[in-house]
């Protein structure tokens, strides 16, 4: 079922990106082993840059003409916050295996694969067609409340980042916050989400764990409350689990948590995932959960 990767090594980062330049790429990892699928042939570099830094908006639907201070700061509340966006796994892995296999540092002295093609669902849904598409939403959302947004791939056709890679880009973008969205291929009697916290390691000091733990709180109630889906069945407890194997949160120096939206086996929550309204509601309710530990 799992088949959990990490890797890293710090590359320079294909896809820069505006105002930050930032290298963006890389991926993490925790789910699915081998899936088939999706093809896609390894871009690197080049398209339209995935993380956009959010121009300096102006409160909307203001009928005046300078909106008050005031009501932009109600309006935007992420403003002046960096948040990293980093969709699990990507389009081209599974046509690349020898990059995507490759030894990269996952932290607390190990070496894992570079990343993993993700799962999917029984009618062939993508684990990285669905978080692409969650971390989509999710950043048009987390921009509206203010935020400026780094994702850490472009688009759902090339291949990677590496794990390391993909915690690089939080560090570098020196993110408020960061998460990594996934989803799972357990048994199908299997259901729930969980949001998977940095353990304790060589690598993430007590300061940064209780961060991210707090920001695991804060996803974790409001995916549940905006999705209405279960805790985890399978894994972890009360919909929260801690690792230590994990290079996108070994190496991540910034507060990172990780999800696992749900499980790609089940039959009913595939369907769930596989429907974009649901979709929706889940990249609002992370969007809730990084606002709230925000603030
Ligand atoms: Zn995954």
């Amino acid at each position: 079922m799992r088949t959990k990767r990490a890797a890293a090594a710090l590359t320079s980062g294909f896809w820069r990106t505006g105002v930050l330049s930032l290298a963006l790429l890389m991926a993490a990892t925790a789910c699915g082993g081998a899936g088939p699928d999706a093809g896609g042939s390894p871009s690197a570099a080049g398209g339209s840059a995935a993380a956009t830094p959010s121009p300096s908006p102006t409160a909307s639907d203001s009928p005046a003409a300078s909106p008050s201070p005031a009501r932009t700061a109600a309006a935007q509340p992420l403003r002046g916050k960096v948040v990293t966006i980093d969709p699990g796994h990507n389009g081209g892995n599974a046509s690349a295996p020898e990059e995507i296999n490759r030894q990269v540092p996952a932290g607390n002295g190990a070496r894992k694969a570079c990343d993993t093609t993700g799962t999917q669902t029984n009618a062939g849904y993508t684990e990285h067609a669905f978080a692409w598409d969650v971390a989509k939403r999710l950043n048009k959302r987390l921009r509206a409340l203010g935020a400026t947004t780094v994702l850490t791939r472009k688009n759902d056709k090339g291949m990677g980042p590496c794990v390391n890679e993909r915690a690089a880009i939080g560090n570098e973008a020196e993110a408020d916050a960061a998460i990594s969205i996934h989803a799972d291929g357990a048994p199908a009697s299997a259901r729930g989400f969980h949001v998977i916290m940095p353990g304790r390691g060589s690598d993430v000091t007590a300061a940064l764990a209780a961060d991210s733990r707090r920001l695991g709180l804060a996803v974790r109630s409001a995916y549940r409350s905006g999705t209405r889906s279960p805790y985890s069945t399978y894994l972890g407890r009360n919909g929260l689990d801690t690792r230590t194997d994990l290079g996108g949160l070994n190496l991540s120096t910034v507060p990172k948590v990780f999800i696992e939206c749900g499980n790609m086996r089940n039959s009913a929550e595939a369907a769930r995932m596989s429907s974009a309204r649901f979709r929706q509601r889940a990249a609002d309710a992370l969007a809730d959960g990084i606002a709230t530990y925000l603030r």
